[in-house]
């Protein structure tokens, strides 16, 4: 039984072999082909697929693709760079309907911006941001859906924090009233092996389960945010409720995904 469920999962190798969504048709059609992909996971661990919400990730894509993404169905956005999202929110203000989700490291000198344009931010991983955030959230007199980030993978190369760090983490954040928190996020080791991708959710689950108990008033921990275009089944399998799902949805990224989440020694994906 195991042994067919880690066959019918497609990994990280699936990368680079989707071919670029140019017209609404093309995002129809993969979106359809996601919530397949979705049902299909839910229906082999007894879920409803209701209970998994799909991320449409447009980070790199131009505008012009972003409104082909929106005239297919698409509402809210992931964009892992705040500078590119806030660019992006305010050459599209006229579709008054579309919010955005920030999935990548926050500095805490672009916390404004974020408190202006942001619906989501899913990469929460210190106090100092959560502080940044508020405050500015208080002045735009706004409230944001926020995901502590953990690193399940033990990666230096990762943002987030350590899961041993998170009970203490969560239990400060009460403080900060603008912040709805919503459950907790992970990018999971990046392999091709499930063998070694599936333990990362497993982890972030099980530390979910383990907080529940004693989360503090006004913390919520329903949501769980793993599972990308090469392993959201496997995410789904282990209890996802938010897939964040680029190249699957747009097509392959020109750059390598090193790009995005950066190594120890060099930043080249961050905000700096
Ligand atoms: C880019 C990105 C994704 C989506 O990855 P795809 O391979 O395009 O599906 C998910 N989460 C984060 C944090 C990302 O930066």
């Amino acid at each position: 039984m195991f042994d067919q469920l880690e066959k019918t999962v497609t990994l990280h190798e699936r990368h680079g072999r989707y071919p670029q969504a140019t017209s609404v048709e093309d995002f129809r059609r993969n979106l359809a082909a996601v919530q397949q992909r979705i049902a299909n996971a839910c229906q082999r661990v007894g879920r409803d697929p209701a209970s998994v919400r799909l991320l449409p990730v447009s980070k790199t894509f131009d505008e012009a693709h972003l409104r082909l993404a929106y005239a297919a169905g698409c509402r809210l956005l992931g964009e892992n760079k705040v500078q590119e999202a806030q660019r992006k929110s305010q050459a599209m203000a006229d579709l008054a309907d579309l919010q955005w989700s920030v999935i990548g490291h926050l500095q805490t000198n672009k916390a404004k911006q974020v408190a202006r344009f942001a619906s989501e931010f899913q990469a929460l991983d210190s106090l100092r941001v959560a502080e940044a955030l508020d405050r500015r959230l208080h002045i735009e007199g706004r409230q944001l859906d926020v995901f502590v980030q953990v690193n399940t993978s033990g990666e230096a190369s990762k943002y987030g924090l350590a899961p041993e760090a998170v009970a203490d983490f969560l239990s400060a954040l009460p403080a900060f009233s603008a912040l709805r928190v919503r459950g907790l996020m992970t990018l999971a080791l990046f392999s091709a092996d499930v063998l070694r991708v599936r333990p990362c959710f497993v982890r972030l689950r099980e530390l979910r389960e383990r907080l529940r108990q004693r989360a503090p008033a006004g913390v919520g921990l329903e949501e769980l945010s793993m599972g990308m275009s090469g392993d959201f089944e496997v995410a789904i399998e282990e209890g996802a409720t938010v897939v964040r799902v680029g190249q699957a949805i747009f097509g392959a990224r020109a750059m390598p995904d090193a790009y995005y989440w950066p190594t120890a020694d060099a930043h080249p994906g961050s905000d700096e």
